[in-house]
């Protein structure tokens, strides 16, 4: 108690920096590999770590030979093996945490895929949109075509063209920036899939099944939208219930950062957002 108290009144301002950005640096840290490979990684590195002072404590010695050897071997093997990963987590780190859209912004975002997903589907033209959520889809982002767009109507619809070189597989939207395209995604095998539906409804199952994604299925066979989220499919959606499902979805996300955004909202759009 003493000492804790002798401690606290040590404390000097920069000790609370410190104590502050480490806190930050670790928080960005844990946000850049949640959901990713690199996570379970360093869950293995944990368990590994753990043996070497289990082996230690309880004075295993070979193990603890054969652990400690290979423990420098790793840290190597790690450097190399995530060197992209490093490069990308130290210019996260330098970016700014508070450059996030505003709602306002997501507002928007989410009214041209709304309009897109209409025009689409009116023209019986097939795809995936993805909006990712709290969960990394880099994985598939990498395997697909990467882009960088800001999200609108009418590039969702070039996308799509059956013309184009890239519209063939998922769409992939973080933020209002549509970040790929002619992205693969997993396939579910839920057996409670309509035989109605093809591989493009199980792709679109599938992504919401691994992650906490919304994926947006326009059917090129029956020209419809149906929405997925967690494995649930809410079929042949219109516009309005569309816009409803996504703005509940991402503006009730932003507003948990405590902004007073539904007024804004309100004067902006009455006749959409009057109850
Ligand atoms: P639709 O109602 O549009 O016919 P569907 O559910 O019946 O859709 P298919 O007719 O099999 O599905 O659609 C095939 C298309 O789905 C492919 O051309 C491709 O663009 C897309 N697709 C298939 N598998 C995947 C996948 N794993 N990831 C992303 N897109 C996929
Ligand atoms: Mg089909």
């Amino acid at each position: 108690m003493k000492i804790a108290i002798e401690t606290i009144q040590n404390l000097r301002w920069q000790d609370i920096l410190d104590i502050l950005l480490v806190a930050f640096i670790i928080y960005r840290l844990i946000l850049i590999i949640k959901g990713t490979r690199t996570f379970q990684v360093l869950a293995g590195l944990a368990v590994l770590l753990l043996v070497i002072i289990v082996s230690r404590w309880i004075e295993l010695r070979t193990m603890d030979w054969i652990f400690t050897k290979l423990w420098s071997q790793i840290v190597i093997v790690l450097i190399i093996l995530f060197h992209p990963e490093i490069r990308r987590a130290l210019a996260q780190i330098g970016k700014n945490p508070f450059s996030n859209i505003t709602p306002m912004e997501e507002f928007k975002t989410l009214e041209e895929i709304v309009k897109a997903s209409v025009s689409l589907a009116n023209k019986k033209i097939g795809g995936i949109i993805v909006l990712e959520r709290e969960i990394d889809l880099r994985e598939i982002v990498e395997m697909g075509i990467q882009l960088d767009a800001k999200v609108s109507k009418e590039i969702l619809n070039i996308i799509f063209l059956p013309q184009s070189p890239i519209h063939d597989g998922a769409v992939i939207i973080k933020g209002n920036r549509i970040v790929a395209a002619g992205c693969f995604l997993p396939l579910s095998l839920s057996p409670d899939i309509s035989k109605i539906f093809g591989t493009r409804h199980r792709a679109a199952m599938g992504i919401t099944e691994e992650t906490d994604a919304v994926a947006i299925a326009l059917s090129e066979e029956m020209g419809t939208i149906s929405v997925i989220i967690g494995g649930k499919m809410t079929r042949e959606v219109d516009a309005a219930t569309l816009r409803r499902i996504l703005t509940k979805i991402f503006i009730k996300e932003m507003k948990k950062d405590g902004l007073p955004i539904i007024q804004r909202l309100r004067n902006l759009f009455p006749e959409r957002t009057a109850k």
